[in-house]
């Protein structure tokens, strides 16, 4: 019973609609605000972190209401702008609030009856003085070391648990459990160091006796001893190697020459996590005159319009202009985030950034451990008390963090497709839920890119967004040679060794013997996408998706890219019993595999998915192929993203056509995309880079606007298509996905739901389709799509759609049927 008549509806992080209500005892009634946590139950036993929506006086009439059990915080955790972030995503992305709470917070802030808890052994009990019942709690953690909230609360026979477990937290006595086991390791860098001291001049003259025929060396000798001379003597000595061979000019030999006479020693050092390392300060460069130019038109759009999009080449110096933005805006002490896409977020970003910003700068991404996400969050929730964090470098979900005063939001590879979240809900894409965010705050946000998506590209030529393009590279390095590798003529003369052309092979065989690196580019990871019966035709899928199963040698299993399901390859063919079982096409780890049967030499690693699991992995990839002890770097999209690498002078695309051929309107886009991008890493400082296309269909469209470096041509053709068609940008897409295991009831639904939806939409309703994967986890998947004109009021329309779903649902037939929405589906 509501004794003080006070109410609050809060919000659960789950997929349902609405918020729910629970009446506020009179010991807490003073502490109840809006974007407070609170600890509710919900269900018959299980408890939740909530948050507080609202406050008021208004009994609930048709249900008698719970109690709130205790308020977490004296302050709010999520704030005014937050909230009405949520909103809007909830309703643009027709999700529920819970779902975007649930994606919000990272782990330590929202606390559930199915959260683990861990021990933390490095916890000073006798130095933090605990009340009687964290000393409890934490003495039967102690004993299993990880327990979910619910057994504890079995466990200590206290119903109470979650506000302890939550303090407990705040004293670092434990933390929530990760998914990902893949705790971050620091990464080893190495070192170089003169084996005596400079004063040393005995041992100066001898050496340089010794190396009067080896220029390099002595160019190498020089450079240590004028880094110690000013460093004075506080420096140990230490410089990266890296950093030696990117400014001395002979490479790896020379140095391995003073490293076997003695001269040098070399040391390999575990660098902190990213972010703590350190950093020069100060290295804000100047601007060339026409990234000036380009800096001025930039503020002059943000004088008339919220959004600008800055389309500068490769190597035009877009985040030397980032740089002189940010740090306007931190003189008006304002807050900027600076997004950038999952995969691309490396050190070399980071340690730019830093080295101009030093602690200002946060870092918030998906693999760092929760509880470092946690203290991005809270540092910002408290930014009056502290400089620290005021920029932050993060991924999609760092638009969720508790910004107060945010001045510039920039958009870093705005073209990017992870930047859309597919699964859970919600489905929102963060470029555009970013310009919402800054508009928001009264902020600006630049998008920026070499490639900018259709989209953004057309709201620039409508004059919607600012456009600022910048189209000479920095110093002039050139462009790029784009040569192509004809698959078919190649196969008709009887050339291709696998899967290279002569063309391909001649170019890598020639950067090698020049002591430079290569990579090369296929998007498909495994070693074949998969095997058939040459006898029946006969392939091997998954037992709980429609999709063949792709082959992964190192294993020697077939495994599902969906689900993760795999088996050991079969001996014989269970529909004829054949042997021969061969495979069909190629993956990464193919590629990786066949180079040594004609490059014997090379020293090749590969960078997909599968090689790159932890966080650590990719940042060592990364750091070796810079040290140059890697010679060829195979990848998936992975190695098109923003890395700047010295020393490549040729990029392979293997297959062109498999991206071509992708059946999707955004097929041709996106491989354009790719193959700029792609290009885009050979040959950045010393001289032209070489890209191979290998493909057969030299004449295609996409592949002469690549060779001609024709952005705009691309953008014509695609847009007259997109028109005629009835696609972004001249129609919103909503796709609704409709999910059972019985695929006869899926059936008969999705044609219900198509025949209702076209009484409004008429033909603007297309499907039902088959998505490419018909079954995923046993589940059957059908796609019906709504393109809505831009003219039409887009709520509106999701209203309609929504509640035309919801009346096909509600039949007895279709109850279990699962619907989510995809607005702007890629
Ligand atoms: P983009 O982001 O457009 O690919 P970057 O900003 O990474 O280009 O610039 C490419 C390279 O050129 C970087 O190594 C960067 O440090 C250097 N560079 C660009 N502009 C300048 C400048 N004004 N002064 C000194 N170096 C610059
Ligand atoms: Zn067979
Ligand atoms: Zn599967």
């Amino acid at each position: 019973m509501a004794k003080s008549g006070l109410y609050v509806d809060v919000l659960l992080p789950l997929a349902l609609p609405g918020a729910f209500t629970y009446h506020v005892d009179s010991g807490h009634a003073g502490r109840v605000e809006p974007g407070k946590r609170v600890i509710v139950q919900f269900g018959r036993r299980k408890y939740y972190s909530a948050i507080i929506y609202r406050v008021h006086y208004d009994e609930p009439k048709e249900y008698k209401t719970k109690p709130v059990q205790t308020v977490l915080d004296d302050q709010p955790v999520i704030n005014s702008f937050q909230m009405r972030l949520w909103e809007w995503m909830a309703q643009y992305y027709m999700c529920t609030l819970g779902e975007v709470y649930k994606a919000s917070l990272p782990s330590g802030l929202k606390l559930e009856s199915e959260t683990k808890v861990v021990y933390q052994p490095a916890f000073d009990e006798h130095a933090a003085s605990l009340t009687e019942k964290e000393a409890l709690i934490l003495d039967v953690l102690k004993d299993e070391n990880v327990l979910g909230l619910k057994e504890l609360a079995d466990k200590t026979g206290r119903k109470d648990v979650l506000p302890i477990v939550n303090s407990l937290m705040n004293k670092q006595a434990l933390t929530v459990e990760e998914k990902l086991k893949d705790a971050y390791k620091p990464r080893k860098e190495s070192f170089v160091k003169l084996n005596f001291g400079p004063e040393d001049e005995q041992m100066l003259n001898q050496t340089f006796k010794q190396l009067k025929n080896a220029p390099k060396q002595v160019e190498i000798l020089m450079y240590l001893i004028k880094l110690l001379r000013n460093q004075g003597n506080d420096s140990d000595g230490f410089v990266p190697r890296q950093k030696l061979l990117k400014e001395t000019s002979g490479g790896t030999s020379p140095l391995k020459g003073l490293i076997d006479k003695g001269v040098v020693i070399q040391e390999d050092r575990e660098i902190s996590r990213i972010g703590e390392g350190n950093h020069k300060q100060g290295g804000i460069k100047d601007l060339t005159s026409a990234q000036q130019e380009a800096y001025d038109q930039i503020q002059r759009g943000f004088e008339e319009k919220e959004v600008a999009l800055l389309h500068g080449i490769t190597s035009s110096g877009k985040t030397e202009i980032y740089i002189h933005l940010i740090r306007e805006q931190l003189k008006k002490g304002n807050q900027v985030l600076y997004l950038l896409p999952e995969i691309a977020l490396t050190s070399q970003i980071i340690h730019r950034l830093k080295a101009v910003f030093g602690e200002q700068v946060g870092v918030y991404h998906s693999k760092f451990p929760d509880n470092e996400r946690v203290e991005v969050y809270q540092k910002l929730l408290n930014q009056h008390e502290t400089d620290k964090f005021r920029v932050i470098l993060g991924v999609r979900s760092s638009i969720f963090l508790p910004f107060s005063k945010l001045g510039l939001v920039i958009v870093d590879e705005e073209h990017e497709n992870t930047y859309k979240q597919f699964d859970p809900a919600p489905r929102y894409h963060a470029r555009d839920a970013a310009i919402m965010l800054a508009r928001m705050h009264g902020a600006k946000t630049l998008l920026g890119t070499a490639t900018p998506s259709i989209e953004s590209y057309y709201n620039a030529k409508r004059g919607k967004y600012g456009l600022v393009e910048l189209m000479t590279r920095y110093l002039d390095i050139q462009l790029p040679q784009i040569l192509i590798g004809d698959i078919l003529e190649a196969k008709k003369k009887k050339e291709m060794s696998s899967h290279f052309t002569p063309t391909l092979i001649e170019n890598m065989d020639e950067a090698l013997k020049n002591n430079e690196q290569i990579i090369l580019f296929q998007n498909r990871r495994g070693f074949s996408p998969y095997m058939q019966c040459e006898q029946c035709g006969w392939i091997p899928e998954c037992k709980h998706c429609d999709v063949s199963l792709t082959y992964h040698r190192r294993s020697n299993n077939l495994i599902c890219h969906y689900c993760g399901y795999s088996v050991s390859v079969p001996q014989t063919c269970p529909a004829c019993e054949s042997q021969q079982i061969a495979t069909r096409g190629f993956g990464t780890e193919k590629v990786e595999d066949e180079i040594p049967l004609f490059l014997p030499d090379a020293r090749v690693k590969r960078m997909d998915l599968d090689s790159t699991r932890s966080r650590n992995a990719y940042e060592n990839i990364i750091a070796s192929f810079e040290n140059h002890e890697i010679d060829i770097l195979v990848g998936t999209q992975m190695v098109s993203k923003g890395l700047d690498f010295d020393n490549v002078s040729v990029v392979g695309i293997l297959n062109a056509d498999n991206m071509l051929n992708f059946p999707d309107f955004r097929a041709f886009e996106r491989s354009y995309h790719l193959m700029a991008q792609v290009s885009g890493r050979a040959g950045r400082k010393k001289k032209q880079g070489r890209v191979v296309i290998q493909t057969s269909q030299p004449n295609h469209s996409i592949i002469k606007n690549v060779l001609e470096n024709d952005f705009y041509g691309m953008y014509q053709s695609q847009l007259r298509e997109r028109k005629e068609f009835m696609y972004p940008p001249y129609y919103r897409l909503v796709k609704i996905l409709l999910k059972h295991r019985n695929r006869e009831v899926l059936n008969d639904a999705s044609e219900l739901l198509k025949k209702e939806l076209q009484k409004m939409f008429g033909y603007r309703v297309l499907g039902p389709q088959d998505p490419l994967i018909g079954r995923v986890q046993n589940y059957h998947l059908k796609h019906v799509i709504i393109k809505i004109e831009k003219e039409k009021s887009p709520s509106k329309s999701k209203e309609l759609i929504r509640k035309i779903t919801t009346k096909v649902q509600s039949s007895e037939k279709f109850k279990s049927l699962q619907v989510h929405y995809d607005v702007d589906p890629l």
